[in-house]
């Protein structure tokens, strides 16, 4: 088979307000291509740049069935590796390769992959509030739509947006303030309080999002122990990482780790030594579905499952193919949804209207009653409308929410 890659293109667009990135693959065999997801909301402009200039002539000519060595080609190029911009990019063309292998296959990317382990993908949902009661009201609309398990934060994920607080220096700028022993001991009350209202039938996680000191966090793991948790998420800042093992040997709670990861030696140590029950990789980040698959086999062999990142900053082709994977992987545990549901889903109601998402992305997977659906099309099943992506462009702007700060002002991870 000598079908090779034509032209790559670069397809922004911003159908809720977050900048995607979508590849598109064209190839010498006429009406064959592939779609990739290649979303860096935050950094866009230099994917796009990279893609273009440096990556689209690499791989044209190059033969669609090799997506292997094409990883490699690209990963292995521009001599430094692992970059969040350049994950970024290769995935784009990864995961298109592997559209076009299914479309060519006739097969969705799970069969490719040995098939599915499940007919459907068990998913959690985010419910956040101001406080106990408007988070419960959340919860019991989220049962409503048969979602049984929860991510609980109040108020996100701590500290709020805005002008510097009391507590800091005069001068200080703007920035999200957290004050850390403020968050746990809320964040304590709140599992108590849900617990008395909804009972331990639910699934609950908490995210801690790196935003405390390790030392703290394995007091806050201790004391959220009794809630029994499903997982707690993010608790040790990537560049923390060997804190791992002082947590995991202090506390009983289920770990998840590793959104932010984009190099194998973050994750490495942390499966061999099942310091993690859960791995959450943000597929794009780590360079698509060839890595994550890879990924993915390498923490069945250590029982550690996935609950691979779901959020809203990942185009619906990432999230498909996180569906696909998520089928085939007799290791799945669950996997994060941040909702494309259709309008008349009532829980879209707190998140805005999903209808430009979905004519944009027509035949992206389906929520029905806990679980997420592959359409079982050839390939990854999603499509593009570029006319309809044309009609919402994304914007260059300044990011503010990763503007983290403590008490004093310093800044923190975000
Ligand atoms: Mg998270």
């Amino acid at each position: 088979m000598d079908i090779k890659i034509k032209d790559v293109k670069v397809i922004l667009t911003a159908p809720e307000g977050i900048n995607l990135i979508v590849v598109k693959i064209i190839t010498t065999e006429p009406g064959l291509y592939g779609l990739g997801c290649a979303t860096f909301a935050y950094r866009h402009l230099a994917v796009k740049n990279l893609i273009e200039n440096y990556i689209r002539p690499l791989v044209i000519g190059q033969e669609v069935s090799k997506i292997e060595q094409i990883w490699h080609l690209m990963h292995n190029n521009a001599y430094w590796r692992n970059g969040p911009i350049e994950n970024n990019a290769i995935s784009g063309i990864d995961m298109a390769l592997w559209d076009i292998k299914g479309k060519l296959a006739n097969m969705p990317v799970y069969d490719l992959l040995g098939g599915k382990c499940r007919e459907g993908v068990p998913i959690y949902r985010h419910a956040d509030g101001k406080d106990v009661n408007e988070i419960c009201e959340n919860i019991s609309k989220y049962q409503e739509q048969g979602i049984t398990n929860i991510r609980c934060q109040l108020g996100g994920y701590g500290g709020t947006y805005g002008d510097a607080p009391m507590t800091a220096p005069t001068g200080s700028p703007k920035g999200v303030y957290l004050d850390s022993k403020t968050y746990m001991r809320d964040t304590i009350k709140l599992f108590e309080d849900i617990r008395s209202k909804v009972g331990y039938d639910i699934g609950l996680c908490h995210d801690v999002h790196e935003r405390i000191r390790p030392i703290e966090a394995i007091k806050f793991a201790k004391e959220l122990e009794q809630f029994d948790l499903l997982f707690l998420e993010d608790a040790i800042p990537l560049d923390q990482g060997e804190w791992m093992r002082q947590l995991r040997d202090k506390t009983i709670i289920p770990l998840a780790q590793g959104e932010l990861f984009n190099n194998p030696y973050e994750w490495k140590f942390m499966i061999t030594e099942q310091l993690i029950d859960y791995i959450r990789i943000h597929i794009s980040q780590i360079g698509g579905i060839s890595p994550a698959r890879k990924l993915q086999i390498f923490a069945e062999q250590f029982g550690v499952k996935t609950a691979w990142h779901g959020p809203g900053d990942m185009s619906p082709l990432a999230h498909a193919a996180n569906i696909h994977i998520d089928l085939a992987a007799h290791n799945f545990g669950i996997q994060e949804w941040s909702g494309t549901e259709p309008p008349n889903f009532v829980i879209q109601d707190l998140k805005g209207p999903r209808e430009a998402l979905l004519d944009v992305f027509p035949g992206l997977p389906e929520y029905r009653n806990g679980y997420v659906y592959a359409n079982d099309q050839p390939g990854l099943g999603v499509d593009i409308n570029e006319e309809e992506a044309a009609k919402y462009p994304c914007e260059n702007t300044v990011t503010t929410w990763t503007q983290t700060r403590l008490r004093d002002g310093t800044l923190q991870t975000p």
